[in-house]
């Protein structure tokens, strides 16, 4: 049963159909006379000819073969591994959307051109920015979108500067974006409250340093507090304030970033407005940037006409280019829009509630067994360290494995690195208490296993389609190809 799904191609019955199509009104062509002679099979394709049944088993077989949040929690700090209303896929397959193509004139698709610009100006609201573009495809991209228009800003003033500060906690993609948008990165300390050491910053603060990069709430899931006096520090030295928004799931509604004080700001779609991630398709990371940027942005940007329609500007002479090929992951932007527009003001206000409750109801239920360094004012998401149950003989690596064994995604773990044997626990907004519960029951279970039966943690797991992978071999030779009999 465990490798059925790989069985289609052996379940093969020449002249088998799976599905029925309407008489094409194409005339026929042959391929040699559209396609270069290099181009043309040379042998048929060998797909699988079986039955419609076959084929939506062997889907939805191959669905349950890994995990995903349609399945269960799937805990994943900072990566806001929330439930994706499937009221957004249905507003995305539209066919006025999805059969959609990019080259079209801007006469023939004024309907994707104000959802882009009502997108723009819902993010906008929600912000506090002035200006977004939708071009990026990742959080990442616009991270380093976001330090390209940082350099821009700076080169216009004819100011040469070297640095970005970043935190030593900061995700991985902030230091990587910085260096390939060339800069150094200079590292600022962490304090004994898990924030910003603003002692140490006032220490690396000089006309060197082009700006700062922050997530708020930081990658410990606390909200840095003293936001204001950081923000005011790097502005002192015309630093600009870029805010690592992918956290935003904590804030939206209750707080913006222009408010803050930051210039920049990314937001994944895919992780707060709740467009699927994690091998489930593209994302979309916007940036938004205040007033004084907004002439760096990538064009074009969508503007609004007098007569109620939209149009495609193309003019800055300042921008700092095209940052994807046509104009961003449109699909995604159609889900998040839908996902703004059903929850509205309010909704979306009792998102960011509801994952702060969902976070700390999580953390009292757990501190009884594990440490917690930095525990005050937890906002979506907070960082248990296993430093007690591996001097008991279990490491975290074997916790987030065995997880799996009860149906539950591994939190991200060994992250950030301030905390030794780190859990990053992020439950979002759309589980239920019942589901923290179960949750918490099972991590307690498997604390109780380090005494009793250790082997089945160290083991683990044993009831997935593939058991505990060499890491190693299955980073450095992955293959994931399948090969017929
Ligand atoms: C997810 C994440 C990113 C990167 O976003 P991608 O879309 O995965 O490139 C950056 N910073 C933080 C804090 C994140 O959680």
């Amino acid at each position: 049963m465990s490798d059925a799904p790989l069985l289609i191609f052996d379940r093969s019955v020449p002249g088998r159909v799976g599905l029925s199509l309407p008489k094409s009104d194409v005339p026929p062509v042959e391929p040699a006379e559209v396609l270069p002679a290099h181009l043309l099979r040379k042998v048929p394709a060998q797909l699988p000819e079986v039955s419609e049944p076959q084929i939506v088993r062997h889907y939805i077989n191959l669905s349950t073969r890994n995990h995903h949040v349609d399945r269960n929690l799937y805990p994943l700090g900072s990566c806001t591994m929330k439930y994706n209303p499937k009221v957004n896929d249905a507003m995305a397959g539209l066919p006025g959307f999805s059969g959609l193509h990019p080259g079209q004139s801007e006469a023939a698709c004024q309907g994707a051109l104000a959802l882009m610009y009502r997108l723009e100006q819902a993010l906008v609201k929600i912000t506090g920015m002035s200006r977004f573009t939708l071009q990026p495809a990742a959080g990442s991209q616009g991270e380093m979108v976001g330090v390209l228009i940082m350099r821009k800003y700076h080169e216009t003033k004819g100011s040469r500067r070297k640095y970005v500060i970043i935190p030593e906690s900061a995700h991985g993609t902030n230091p990587a974006s910085v260096v390939m948008a060339g800069y150094e990165t200079l590292k600022v300390a962490t304090d004994g409250r898990g924030r910003v050491d603003l002692e140490d910053l006032q220490g690396k603060l000089s006309d060197e340093v082009a700006g700062m990069m922050l997530t708020q709430p930081n990658t410990l899931g606390l909200f840095e507090d003293e936001i204001v006096s950081i923000t005011g520090l790097v502005h002192g030295v015309d630093g600009i304030m870029y805010m690592d928004g992918a956290n935003l799931n904590a804030l939206i509604g209750l707080t913006r970033p222009a408010d803050m004080g930051f210039d920049i700001t990314h937001i994944n779609l895919h992780k707060t407005f709740s467009t699927p991630h994690g091998g489930g398709g593209p994302g979309s990371g916007p940036i938004g940037v205040v007033e004084r940027l907004a002439e760096f942005l990538p064009r074009p940007l969508v503007e609004a006409c007098s007569d109620g329609t939209h149009r495609w500007d193309d003019v800055g002479p300042n921008s700092i280019g095209r940052v994807l090929s046509f104009y961003g992951n449109f699909a995604m932007m159609v889900q998040a829009y839908a996902y703004i527009l059903s929850l509205g003001e309010e909704g979306l206000k009792s998102v960011s509630r509801r994952a702060v409750l969902n976070a700390n109801y999580l953390k009292t239920r757990l501190v009884d067994i594990f440490d917690l360094p930095f525990g005050e004012g937890i906002m979506h998401e907070f960082v248990l360290s296993g430093s007690r149950q591996k001097e008991r003989g279990v490491k975290t690596l074997d916790l987030a494995k065995a997880l799996l064994d009860y149906g539950f995604h591994a939190p991200t773990i060994y992250f950030p690195l301030v905390v030794p044997e780190a859990l990053m626990i992020e439950p979002t907004e759309s589980e239920t208490r019942a589901t923290l519960d179960r949750f918490a029951a099972v991590m307690h279970e498997l604390d109780r296993l380090i005494d009793d039966d250790p082997d089945s943690l160290l083991e683990a797991p044993r009831n997935t389609p593939v058991g505990r992978l060499d890491e190693t071999r299955a980073n450095r030779q992955l293959d994931v190809r399948w090969r017929g009999p």
